[in-house]
Order: structure tokens, then C-alpha cells, then sequence
């Protein structure tokens, strides 16, 4: 009861109960292509752990939040977008979460203006 992982769409995914189409997965990290895309790679890597976002993590969150990160580097390294490409945390509804399990967007494959709108 009051379980948050029933209805988080992340954790859906997860669970394979909405399907994605998944781009990478280790023991901790799982990521898959954003639904709506907004560059050429846009791919969300979240940690199998469900926590709300950045602001409700906690410090034995850390490594998973670095895991998150180093699997964006990776797949950016295999996508060849090395050249620039971007990681970004929306934290809050004023900054564009929608999802409340965190999540890491990896963009990149065009040019990236700064800063973000
Ligand atoms: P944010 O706005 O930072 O919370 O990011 C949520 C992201 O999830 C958005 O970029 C959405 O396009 C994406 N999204 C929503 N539903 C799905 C889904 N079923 N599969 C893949 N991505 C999704
Ligand atoms: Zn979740």
C-alpha cells in the first residue's frame, strides 16, 4: 500500500508492464530511448532503484547517480556523438520533470546551444 513504485511510469518500464526500447542495462542501471526525442540521441538512463529526483536523493544514492552519468558517457562513446553531447538532471516541475524516478537525458548528434531555454 502507497507503494510509489506501482505507478511510476519508470518503474512501469522497468518491470517490462509499458515496453521500451532499451539501449543499455547493468545490475543497477537501465536506459532506453526517450519517447520523444529531442536530437538525434536522446536516451534516458535511470537507476533500478526508484527515488523522486535529484533533490529527494540521498547520499547512499551517490554512486548510482555516477553510474547513471558513466552509462551516458558510454553510449555516447558507441553512438560517436563524443564530439558534444549533453547530460541533463531536470529537477522540479519549474524546470521540466515530468517523471518523478530519476532520470539522466544524454543528447547530442546536433549542435547544443547554451544555455538550455
Ligand atoms: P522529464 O521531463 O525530465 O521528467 O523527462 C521525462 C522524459 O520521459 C520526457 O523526455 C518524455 O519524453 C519521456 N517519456 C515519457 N514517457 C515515456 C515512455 N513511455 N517511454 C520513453 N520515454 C518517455
Ligand atoms: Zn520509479
Amino acid at each position: 500500500m502507497n507503494d510509489p513504485t506501482a505507478s511510476c511510469l519508470f518503474c512501469r518500464i522497468l518491470r517490462g508492464e509499458i515496453p521500451s526500447r532499451k539501449v543499455y542495462e547493468d545490475e543497477n542501471v537501465f536506459a532506453f530511448e526517450d519517447i520523444n526525442p529531442q536530437a538525434p540521441t536522446h536516451v534516458l538512463i535511470i537507476p533500478k532503484k526508484h527515488f523522486a529526483g535529484l533533490k529527494e536523493a540521498q547520499v547512499e544514492d551517490a554512486e548510482l547517480i555516477g553510474q547513471c552519468h558513466l552509462a551516458a558517457a558510454e553510449i555516447a562513446r558507441e553512438r560517436k556523438i563524443e564530439h558534444g553531447y549533453r547530460t541533463v538532471l531536470n529537477v522540479g516541475p519549474g524546470a521540466g520533470q515530468s517523471v518523478f524516478h530519476l532520470h539522466v537525458h544524454l543528447l547530442g548528434g546536433r549542435s547544443l546551444r547554451w544555455p538550455p531555454g
